[in-house]
């Protein structure tokens, strides 16, 4: 079973649980407490991490999944947290097989963005990742005839789900219990450690779990869970939702990503070719909550009217489906637009908030979270290079059963949606693919 992640490890690990002491626990399996559990592995501290669903169930699989600097941050002059996205960017493009280069036009003319500006923006953009390069203008050929122009400038892409997952099997192989599908439902603070009671979902057991420290990493739910727990953050948070839709790109081709602004209300939108689907997002809109609700249909139409002035007429019956992730984010501003994406940690005596915060930026914010809980355990922690990812997929001839054992799945759509993530890039794939993994689960001896 060395190496193995499963189902099986999973029960077995769970049955211990309760005589286990842990150095910190995670509350949350998204990127943010993915990346914490890599890193803190990575330095042999007795971890574990609890996610009420999949890992990487929430905001985590329903971003852009960009890996970029903020082109746009520039503009609010932001230029330190631009450098840091950046080198964060090239980390991941150099060392992560699974972050890609992607090539974006970003329109200049009518309804778009002035030629000036964006030439000195992406000469200040390359400058800040350490090129020295002056953007060349493209007249249009590509686009609608408003268009007179646009630049080409490159970021990166990934899987945002098999970034979560791969940081999650790299901290397990490094020492940290990773459960999906438990329910983090009590939380007690003793005098010198904390007690969490845990709710697991497949066997409806509640399991107490003693550790030193507690992380709350529970992205837009972190503060209902400070308030619900009394483990209270000094900061306010506001949860903004962002939907994309999904074409199919042999109905509406693009070579390169494309970086428009909504002729409604001027917003910044994406549109993004990846494997045989593109998707067009997103949207910024205030919410109460953090648990997801059905995409509106005002916000599709936004979307599909915005993108139009790019790609013609949108047939909305050609759309594949939608997603959405809600964000974390730090501040009070009333524009979800203008609040800051950065993160914030804060430390009440052994129990670490943190909030907010990007996919891009997620090893600088556990690299934080690590030196903070070095001081409180008073032991020294190497940050330099960490987290770093120590698990690849490689090539399986059977690649459901190498995942069924390698990366803990206990349903057949944490495969379809986020191992796989075939719901989202090879929608033609998921029936034939659905039945396939639960033959194979059930095969496998799992109860689906
Ligand atoms: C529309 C949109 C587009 C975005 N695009 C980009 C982009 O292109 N690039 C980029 O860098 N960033 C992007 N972001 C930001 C990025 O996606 C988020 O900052 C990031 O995913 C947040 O991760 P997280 O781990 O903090 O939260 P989450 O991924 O939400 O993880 C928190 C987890 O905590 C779990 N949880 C909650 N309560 C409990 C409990 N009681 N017990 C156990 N587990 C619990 C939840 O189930 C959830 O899985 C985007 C965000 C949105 C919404």
């Amino acid at each position: 079973m060395e190496n193995e992640f499963s189902f099986r490890t999973r029960e077995l690990e769970l049955a211990s649980l309760e005589r286990d002491y842990f150095e910190v626990a995670i509350i949350g399996g998204g990127i943010t407490g993915a990346g914490i559990a890599n890193i803190l592995a990575e330095n042999n501290i007795k971890t574990v991490l609890f996610e009420k669903n999949d890992f990487a169930s929430g905001t985590s699989s329903g971003s852009s999944k960009l890996i970029h600097g903020g082109l746009r941050y520039l503009q609010q002059g932001r230029i330190f947290e631009v450098r840091r996205l950046l080198k964060e960017r090239d980390y991941l493009l150099k060392n992560v097989d699974i972050v890609k280069t992607l090539n974006f036009d970003i329109l200049i003319g009518k309804s778009m963005w002035n030629k000036y500006k964006i030439k000195f923006g992406l000469f200040l953009y390359n400058l800040l990742a350490g090129k020295f390069e002056i953007p060349k203008y493209n007249h249009n050929v590509r686009y609608n005839k408003n268009i007179s122009g646009y630049y080409t400038y490159s970021d990166g892409i990934t899987v945002d789900s098999k970034l979560v997952i791969y940081n999650i099997v790299s901290a397990k192989k490094h020492g940290c219990k990773c459960f999906n599908y438990c329910e983090v439902v009590g939380i007690n603070k003793l005098s010198d450690n904390i007690s969490l009671s845990v709710n697991d979902a497949n066997s409806g057991k509640t399991t107490t779990v003693k550790s030193r420290i507690l992380i709350n990493a529970s992205g837009p739910w972190a503060l209902n869970i400070a308030r619900k727990f009394n483990i209270k953050p000094d900061i306010s948070m506001k949860l903004s939702m962002g939907i994309h839709i999904v074409l199919p790109r042999e109905k509406y081709p693009a070579e390169n990503a494309i970086v428009f602004r909504s002729i409604i209300d001027g917003r910044q939108l994406f549109l993004i070719p990846t494997g045989e689907i593109i998707y067009i997002g997103t949207t910024d809109k205030f919410v109460d909550s953090p648990e997801y609700k059905n995409v509106e249909n005002e916000d599709i139409n936004y979307l599909i009217k915005s993108a139009e002035y790019i790609t013609g007429h949108i047939d909305i019956n050609d759309i594949l489906f939608s997603f959405s992730g809600i964000r974390p984010l730090i501040g009070k501003s009333k524009d979800p637009g203008k609040i800051s994406r950065d993160f914030h940690i804060s430390v009440n005596e052994n129990i670490i908030n943190v909030l907010g915060g990007k996919l891009t930026d997620y090893r600088y914010a556990s690299r934080k979270v690590a030196r903070k809980v070095g001081r409180i355990l008073n032991k020294k922690i190497t940050i330099r290079n960490y987290p770093y990812i120590d698990y690849a997929r490689g090539k399986h001839g059977d690649m459901i059963k190498y995942e069924i054992y390698h990366e803990c799945p206990m349903k057949p759509d944490d495969i379809l949606r986020r191992r796989d993530a075939f719901r989202i890039y090879c929608p033609h794939k998921v029936d034939s693919m659905e039945k396939q993994i639960i033959d194979e689960m059930r095969g496998e001896g799992m109860q689906i």
